[in-house]
C-alpha cells in the first residue's frame, strides 16, 4: 500500500523554464541595487572577498555587481553568485514580487492526496532552503504545509538508486509504499531499482516522450493511481 509521495521539481510540479527565464533574469535586474543597499552588510562583503579573489583585483560596488553580470549570462556556476542570487530571489519572494509557477494538475493532486492522509516529501536538486523557498511564495500561496519533509542531494545523486533507498529509511517506509514523480527518465529508473512505484511525467514544454520506456509515462498527476 502506497503510503507517500516523492517529487521532484522542476518539469514536475513546475516549468524548467522558470530558472532560466524568471529567477535569472530577475537576479540581474536587481543586482546593481541590492549590491549598492547592502554594501556594509557581512554576507555582501564575504561575496565581495570571494570574488575579488577570483579576480585577483579590488572591485568597487559597480565594478563587482558588473562582474556578477557577467557571470549570470556564462552560466557559471561558482560560489560567490549562488549566494548572491540566493539573497537577491530571497528578498523577491518575501516581497511577493516573485512567485513560483506550479502545474496546476501538480497542486490539485498534491492537496488531495496530502487530505487523504498520504505523506508528501520533496526531492530536488537545489538545496533544500531553495526548495522551502521555492514553495513558501507561489501562484498558489504558501504551501510549504503540503510537505513532510524536504530532500536534497546530500543524501545522494538523483540518478542512483541508494539515494531512493535511503529517503525511504529516512521517512520510515518501505520503498515500494512510495510513489515517485520525475521528469528525468534517469531518475526515474533509479527509484524503479530502489522498488519505488514510479512515473515519468513528461510535461510538453519541458521534455519528449520516451518511445519503449519501461515505466509510466504521464503528462498530467491526474493519471497516478495510489
Ligand atoms: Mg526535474
Amino acid at each position: 500500500m502506497v503510503k507517500a509521495v516523492l517529487v521532484d521539481i522542476e518539469g514536475t510540479v513546475a516549468p524548467v523554464s522558470f530558472v532560466k527565464d524568471v529567477l535569472f533574469p530577475y537576479s540581474k535586474e536587481k543586482m546593481d541595487d541590492f549590491i549598492e543597499k547592502n554594501w556594509d552588510k557581512p554576507y555582501v562583503q564575504e561575496v565581495l572577498k570571494q570574488v575579488e579573489e577570483m579576480e585577483g583585483r579590488k572591485l568597487s560596488p559597480k565594478e563587482l555587481s558588473a562582474v556578477l553580470k557577467s557571470w549570470i549570462d556564462q552560466d557559471r556556476k561558482v560560489a560567490p553568485l549562488k549566494d548572491i542570487q540566493g539573497y537577491i530571489w530571497k528578498e523577491g519572494f518575501d516581497e511577493g514580487s516573485v512567485k513560483s509557477p506550479i502545474y496546476e494538475d501538480a497542486y490539485r493532486k498534491l492537496k488531495e492526496w496530502k487530505e487523504k492522509g498520504y505523506r508528501l516529501f520533496v526531492y530536488s536538486s537545489g538545496s533544500v532552503q531553495a526548495q522551502k523557498l521555492f514553495f513558501s511564495n507561489t501562484e498558489k500561496g504558501n504551501l510549504l504545509d503540503l510537505f513532510d519533509g524536504f530532500f536534497d542531494t546530500k543524501i545522494g545523486g538523483k540518478k542512483d538508486k541508494n539515494s531512493y533507498l535511503k529517503i525511504a529509511q529516512t521517512i520510515g517506509v518501505k520503498p515500494e509504499q512510495v510513489v515517485f514523480l520525475s521528469d528525468n527518465p534517469d531518475e526515474v529508473k533509479a527509484a524503479a531499482e530502489s522498488e519505488m512505484v514510479v512515473y515519468r511525467v513528461v510535461r510538453p514544454e519541458d521534455a519528449d516522450w520516451i518511445r519503449d520506456f519501461p515505466y509510466p509515462q504521464i503528462s498530467s498527476f491526474d493519471e497516478v493511481e495510489l
